[in-house]
């Protein structure tokens, strides 16, 4: 078996306009837009990639902007819900900002850490969980937000699992992370020997509605591999307990594999990413997100797809 996953490497959604989610994940949460680039398999839409200074795994969220596209619905086979962590001390600031922004927030608690929780414009829900257990120092501070009090990079996403599915199995027998806590119908998993985005919740119900892909839903979940031979590991791994697992897939700034099971992972469609090469394979720091990338081999239809792309402008809050 390959060494335990060390945690969540990227989340995808689908959403409405680009410019909106620019100027909500930029203007608003403050992350940086680390890639401009496009859908590689449906190159004449955006690929829009937030994250942290560089953009670390574990810190990225990542939108398929599909602004014809109907209001989706979580459901089965669907990951619920977002969360970031913020340190302890920037929950009452954070609320501040966000009801400022006229955002509606919520405030609750998940295993004795605060939480707010409130939708983005397309209706995906988000949760900001205080913390000071995961520690990011390439948090981004040159947005709204100081990097004193900058998302840290992913909380525990919300897997909803029905009682008899294998998905705890994967985590524990297969990516070697542990149940940490338990409350109701929510199992806690965490990565062993990582500070970020190293947690996932399952929520395990006889029952759930089905869902709906569309604006303001995840379409997958990315785990880290820390390099193409640990993925090579997991590829082989995943296939010998029966699931069926796809070719590494060329995504520029990592490497991918993909995998959706009825059993092993509720039917939600995951990823396993390599870490590298990073977004600083073709963009110095300075300029991250700030032009449109095309991969080499959509080089030659450039011209069409930018076209085919809306122009965006600097964030608005
Ligand atoms: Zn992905």
């Amino acid at each position: 078996m390959p060494a335990p996953i060390p945690g969540l490497h990227h989340i995808t959604a689908l959403s409405g306009a680009a410019q909106d989610t620019l100027d909500f994940y930029a203007g608003v949460l403050g992350l940086r837009r680390v890639k401009t680039t496009v859908n590689f398999d449906d190159p004449k839409t955006h690929h829009l990639y937030y994250g942290d200074t560089v953009g670390r795994p574990g810190t990225v969220l990542t939108f398929f902007p599909w602004p014809r596209a109907r209001q989706g619905r979580t459901g089965a086979g669907m990951v619920q819900s977002v969360a970031f962590a913020i340190p302890a001390d920037a929950l009452d600031p954070w609320n501040a900002h966000l009801n400022e922004a006229g955002i509606s927030v919520r405030r609750t608690e998940l295993f004795g850490d605060p939480v707010l929780r409130f939708d983005d414009p397309f209706g995906l829900t988000l949760e900001l969980v205080a913390t000071d257990t995961m520690t990011n120092s390439g948090a981004w501070g040159d947005g709204p937000i100081s990097s004193e009090h900058a998302l840290r990079g992913f909380h525990a996403p919300v897997l909803p699992i029905f009682s008899d599915d294998r998905t705890p199995d994967l985590f524990t027998d297969l990516f070697g992370w542990t149940q940490v806590q338990e409350s109701e119908n929510r199992r806690r998993f965490q990565a062993p020997d990582s500070d970020l985005a190293n947690v996932v919740d399952l929520q395990v119900q006889e029952r759930h509605p089905s869902g709906r892909m569309g604006q303001g839903t995840v379409h997958h979940i990315a785990f880290r591999a820390r390099d193409a031979d640990e993925q090579k590991e997991w590829q082989t791994a995943l296939r010998d307990r029966g699931l069926q697992v796809t070719d590494v897939k060329d995504r520029q700034y990592f490497q991918s594999i993909y995998f959706r099971d009825p059993n092993w992972t509720s039917g939600i469609l995951f990823e396993i990413a390599t870490d590298g090469p990073g977004f600083l394979d073709d963009e110095a720091e300075a300029e991250l997100g700030e032009t449109l990338r095309i991969p080499s081999w959509l080089e030659a239809d450039r011209s069409e797809i930018e076209d085919a792309l809306p122009a965006l402008t600097s964030p608005t809050a």
